[in-house]
C-alpha cells in the first residue's frame, strides 16, 4: 500500500489545500474544454474517416488522452484548486462525449466527404441533431460477433461508452492532483530528487525525520518534493519494500534544519553509491535546474 501518510510530530504542518484562483475557471476550464473538442474530433476522424470504432478501446484511449492533456494543462497553468479540477474534468469528459456525437453529425450532414464511412448513410433527409441520433439508434450500432444494438440498446451502448471515457479521464486526473500545492508561490510541488537505496542507507534518512525503519524492510525508495520557489516545507516520501505484499510508505514534512540534514545525507549516500560497484543501480536524480 502506498497511501499511508504520517507527519513528523515536531515537523511543520503539510501545505494547505490549494485555494481557489480565477485562472481555474477563466483559463484552465475553457482551454481544457478546447482540448476535449480536439479529443472528440480525433475520435470521430478515427470512426468516420478511417471506419474504425473499436468498442471499449476507443473510449478508453480518448479518456486517457484527455486526462493526460488536462493534467499537463493543470501543471502548466499551475491551477491547483481540486474542486475546480475534478468538477471541471467531469464536465469536460461528458462534453467531449456529447461533442463526439455532434461532430459525427456535422461530418455526416453538414460537411460530408466522398467515400467517408457515413454513420447514417441512408438517412439523407435527416437535418437536425436530435433526428440524427434517433436515426442512428434505429439503424443500430454494430457490435462484435455480428450483433447489432438498436434503439434503447444503442443508447445503452452510448451511455457505457460515455462512462468509459469519464472513468478513464478521472483515472489519470485524480492521481495527478494528489501532489501538494504551494499557495505562496502558486505552484504544484514536484519531485526534485528521487531514488532507490539499500536499507542501511535508508536508516540515515529515517533518522533525520524521526521514522523507524520497519522490521524486515528491504530496499527503500525516496522522493523529495518541493514547490517551484522552494517556499517550504519540503516533503519526503520514504517507502520500504517488505517481504509481504506491501510497501510501507510515509510522507514527512521537513523543517529547514531537517531539509539541510537530509540533503547532506542524500549527498553522502549518492557519493557512496557512485564509488561502489553497485553504483549502476543508483537512480538518483539531481535537482532539476542544477
Ligand atoms: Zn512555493
Amino acid at each position: 500500500m502506498d497511501n499511508e501518510r504520517k507527519t513528523c510530530a515536531d515537523g511543520p504542518a503539510p501545505p494547505e489545500p490549494a485555494r481557489f484562483l480565477w485562472r481555474g475557471p477563466l483559463f484552465w476550464l475553457p482551454v481544457a474544454t478546447g482540448l476535449g473538442l480536439v479529443a472528440a474530433w480525433i475520435a470521430v476522424v478515427v470512426q468516420v474517416d478511417f471506419g474504425r470504432s473499436p468498442l471499449v478501446i476507443l473510449p478508453l484511449l480518448v479518456g486517457v488522452g484527455l486526462g493526460a492533456m488536462l493534467v499537463g494543462l493543470m501543471r502548466l497553468a499551475q491551477v491547483g484548486h481540486r474542486p475546480t479540477i475534478v468538477i471541471g474534468t467531469v464536465a469536460i469528459a461528458l462534453a467531449t462525449v456529447a461533442s463526439q456525437h455532434y461532430i459525427g453529425y456535422l461530418k455526416t450532414y453538414r460537411w460530408p466527404r466522398q467515400n467517408a464511412n457515413l454513420l447514417v448513410p441512408q438517412a439523407l433527409s435527416v437535418v437536425d441533431f436530435d433526428e440524427y441520433m434517433q436515426q442512428r439508434a434505429k439503424n443500430g450500432l454494430s457490435l462484435p460477433w455480428g450483433y447489432t444494438a438498436r434503439n434503447r440498446l444503442a443508447w445503452l451502448v452510448w451511455a457505457i461508452d460515455g462512462l468509459l471515457v469519464l472513468g478513464a479521464t478521472l483515472s489519470v486526473v485524480v492521481p495527478g492532483v494528489r501532489l501538494p500545492y504551494c499557495n505562496r508561490c502558486l505552484s504544484w510541488y514536484r519531485v526534485i530528487r528521487s531514488g532507490r537505496i539499500d536499507v542501511e542507507a535508508s536508516r540515515a534518512l529515517a533518522e533525520v525525520v524521526g521514522l523507524v525503519v520497519p522490521d524486515r524492510a528491504g530496499a527503500a525508495r525516496y522522493r523529495l518534493l518541493a514547490c517551484n520557489a522552494g517556499c517550504g516545507p519540503a516533503g519526503l516520501d520514504l517507502s520500504w519494500e517488505q517481504p509481504s505484499r506491501n510497501t510501507s510508505s510515509n510522507r514527512t514534512w521537513l523543517n529547514p534544519q531537517q531539509h539541510n540534514q537530509l540533503t547532506q545525507a542524500l549527498d553522502k549516500i549518492n557519493a557512496q553509491q557512485h564509488s561502489s560497484p553497485s553504483a549502476a543501480s543508483n537512480r538518483n536524480q539531481r535537482k532539476l535546474g542544477d
